[in-house]
């Protein structure tokens, strides 16, 4: 059986899909000594200009020198689709330049799709079937199952060691797609309900072991964590979460994925831990599109994993480029910087927690009919001064018509 799926393997690129038993055993261990590190890239943001690109390449590359790392998660927006330029095979080119440094160094890799992967040449499912065809340069990516959200969901499996094939811990990536959660269209995405209800069954009929999770959007309680003032790290934007929470972070602490790591913001790079879980922004790791915040240059963030250790309470760090460790500390002005609401939009609501907005408060019920009285009040008003021009207008065009019909009447006579 080894044999087969070696040579499967091998042909992966070529067939795509590997037989269902060889997925079985984990393809990524603890180290003799019990450890597993995982480099969290996030928001590479290729395809602006070919001299950016290049400087993202070496920030890779430095980056997986320094920490040596035995996973790497990409963690969305690893293109940016809107700096497409209208050629087909153009996020192909950028995926085999993203993908290249992690294949020199020999690190397996798996990704989540982020919001502006999917804006060039390539659908979601295309780049998930693209970088499966990886597998000889270390790709893990999974397709999603059909009864989930999204194209990126799945989950990889940590053996105990590298003789000892039971899994003891767990990375799940999970799809937060483009635009919109749920019964919203504007605003970020989110891990929709469809996928937590695949995610509650999937992770009741597998072994129980410390788990977490990427996913491009940070879930609205990135804010609380900050507001709560136990992160640590900085913020230095607005947390751009779902305009509706669809009750991921509830689900993932029920499920016990006690770590949660995100981008998607580029200016903020704080971790802490509510309620047992650990809500991690990565680290502006691409020179593409905005951020981070000059001074703080560019880096990632790792996830230190020990074999038997809860997820929540890992080592984890910020690496910078140019090999400094970024000290993080808790903000004693986080009470200055207070962000109550994800996104302002046609359905904010100004509490949290975001219940507000399924079941919203007297302020906005009035505020909403208040706007609606308004807009039939113009309406009302631009008919009443539109009317006597349109009255005056079908008048004379009956009269112009009356005339000619006259006119025509007597030259046929
Ligand atoms: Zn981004």
């Amino acid at each position: 059986m080894h044999f087969i799926c070696s040579v499967a393997a091998l042909f992966s690129h070529i067939i795509s899909l590997e037989p269902a038993f060889c997925k079985s055993a984990p393809k990524l261990a603890f180290t003799d000594g019990g450890t597993f590190k995982i480099l969290q890239l996030a928001d590479l943001h290729y395809g602006h200009f070919p001299e950016i690109d290049e400087s993202t390449d070496k920030v890779i590359t430095s980056l997986l020198a320094y920490e040596e790392p035995d996973f790497v998660a990409l963690s969305g927006d690893m293109v940016s689709g809107f700096g497409w330029d209208g050629r087909k095979g153009w996020f192909e080119e950028r995926w085999r330049q993203l993908t290249a440094p992690i294949a020199a160094a020999k690190v397996p890799y798996g990704l989540v799709l982020g919001n502006h992967d999917d804006e060039a040449d390539l659908m979601r499912q295309e780049i998930v079937d693209l970088d499966m065809k990886l597998r000889s340069q270390g790709s893990l990516t999974e397709m999603s199952p059909r009864e989930a959200m999204g194209l990126s969901n799945y989950h990889l499996d940590i053996a105990a060691s590298k003789s000892s094939p039971a899994p003891a811990g767990r990375i799940w990536m999970l799809d937060s797609g483009g635009l919109g959660c749920s019964w919203i269209s504007a605003g970020s995405g989110c891990v929709e309900m469809q996928t937590l209800f695949w995610l509650n069954r999937t992770v009741r009929a597998l072994p129980a072991v410390p788990s977490l999770a990427f996913v491009h959007v940070p879930v609205p309680e990135f804010m609380e964590v900050w507001n709560k003032g136990l992160a640590r790290g900085s913020k230095h934007e607005d947390v751009n979460c779902p305009m509706h929470d669809s009750g991921f972070f509830r689900t993932a602490k029920e499920l016990n994925i006690t770590a949660i790591y995100s981008g998607h913001d580029h200016d903020n790079n704080y971790e802490g831990v509510l309620n047992g879980v650990r809500l991690a922004y990565g680290h502006k790791t691409g020179y593409g599109s905005y951020g981070p915040p000059p001074g703080w240059g560019h880096g990632a963030r790792v996830i230190l994993l020990r074999r038997g250790q809860d997820a929540a309470e890992s080592e984890t760090w910020i690496r910078l480029e140019n090999g400094a460790v970024l000290e993080q500390s808790r903000n004693p002005r986080f009470k200055a910087a207070r962000q109550t609401v994800c996104e302002k939009g046609p359905f904010y609501c100004d509490e949290y927690p975001f219940e507000a907005i399924c079941n919203p408060g007297w302020k906005h019920a009035v505020a909403t009919l208040w706007q609606r009285a308004m807009g039939y009040i113009i309406l009302f008003l631009a008919t009443l001064v539109c009317s006597p021009g349109l009255g005056l207008y079908l008048y004379r065009r009956k009269r112009r018509r009356a005339l000619k019909d006259s006119t025509d009447g007597k030259g046929s006579l």
